[in-house]
């Protein structure tokens, strides 16, 4: 955890850290001061230390779905975007309000330069903490509770705007923000068990998203203390020649392994209700033809538990890719379908907020 808070807590029995992290993750409260479970030195000591290492720069909502996108500022003033998505809850349970999933970014930047992403285009800066990671999800656990909406509509009209806020629920993390998360191993695989330990949110309700960077790929299957997340992997071609033209971390020799890996993984996660995701981006007469469609297939068929998701392209302004056509991704969808695979097409959120898949750049966009 934070050099500083470790230097702090460096006299203090080993509790007192589970204890402040138990209380970052209480909406209800706001500062240190507000953990009486401490000593009254430690928590005037502890006020140096930010108790949100995020602050908003931005927020931008959108007026064509259930979509808000924050631009957030770090301590050293770098910026990074984090997504809201809303999903209508389908259970008729009108006490479990709307449930919510939530994209967080990895890393300031992006060294992986994806040809169909905007993060790629601006480079990589640096590595998020543990803490700015898990901050993205407290700054959204503050943001939908209905104290903060309350607060801002109070703060935004005269009086109150009638009636009490509607109870928004996190469910769902996707790790598919800026950043490669696997390059930042370490602080993801903190991150991701601190959250785990203080929500009610499961394993299976996160997904880490990556190009497949094999070192840790291979971790992975070691290491014990990686929690069993849903790894999705950037596919986006199934034929080596056209993943390289987008992807420039390809290496040679990516698909055969990924098999293999694969193998490896369901033997390591035995749980059904785990599965391998495999993300591929539907650009048009690049990766969309037959011929792709087949070597999806195929190399899908060697996956013991596999989910393909058929995501249309959202414009970044390159000019050089272009979105699959709708009926063609139907297409590919009915086909995979036939062919035994759970395959889904994504639901683009926030395009006119540059909030979707790929689009993320961290420019301050005109309201
Ligand atoms: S798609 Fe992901 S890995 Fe590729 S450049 Fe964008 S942020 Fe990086």
């Amino acid at each position: 955890m934070k050099n500083e808070l470790n230097k702090i807590l460096a006299s203090q029995p080993k509790y007192r850290l589970k204890q402040i992290i138990q209380a970052w993750f209480d909406v209800d409260k706001n500062s240190y001061e507000e953990i009486t479970t401490l000593p009254l030195e430690l928590r005037e000591e502890l006020k140096s230390f930010p108790w949100l290492t995020v602050k908003l720069h931005s927020i931008y909502k959108s007026k064509i779905d259930d979509t808000e996108k924050a631009l957030l500022e770090l301590a050293d003033g770098n910026l990074i975007e984090t997504v809201l998505m809303g999903r209508q809850n389908l259970k008729e349970d009108s006490e479990a309000g709307d449930r919510y999933t939530i994209c967080i970014s990895s890393q300031v930047g992006c060294a992986m330069n994806c040809s169909f992403c905007a993060t790629g285009k601006t480079g990589f800066k640096r590595n998020l903490t543990a803490e700015e990671i898990i901050d993205q999800y407290r700054f959204w656990q503050r943001y939908v509770s209905p104290s903060y909406q309350e607060g801002v509509a109070f703060a935004m009209s005269s009086g109150r705007m009638g009636g009490v806020a509607e109870a928004r629920q996190i469910s769902n993390i996707v790790v598919m923000g800026q950043g490669e998360p696997l390059l930042n191993y370490d602080n993801l695989k903190q991150a991701l068990n601190i959250i785990l330990q203080n929500t009610e949110i499961g394993p299976t309700k996160i997904t880490v998203s990556t190009c497949g960077i094999p070192k840790f790929m291979d971790k992975i299957l070691e290491d014990k203390e990686f929690p069993q997340v849903r790894l999705a992997i950037s596919l986006h071609s199934a034929i080596e020649e056209t993943r390289k033209k987008i992807m420039p971390s390809h290496t040679s020799g990516f698909l055969e392994y990924l098999v293999e890996w694969a193998k490896k993984y369901s033997e390591v996660i035995t749980s059904r209700s785990h599965f391998i995701g495999l993300e591929y981006l539907m650009l048009e007469n690049f990766n969309d033809d037959e011929k792709h469609l087949k070597a999806l297939k195929k190399l899908a068929s060697n996956f013991s538990r596999v989910r393909i998701n058929l995501i249309p392209y959202n414009d970044i302004s390159t000019g050089k890719l272009k979105t699959t056509a709708r009926e063609k991704i139907e297409h590919w969808h009915e086909e995979l379908m036939k062919s035994s695979f759970v395959c889904t097409i994504r639901h683009s959120q926030g395009q006119d907020i540059a909030a979707a898949c790929g689009q993320l750049c961290n420019k301050v966009l005109e309201k």
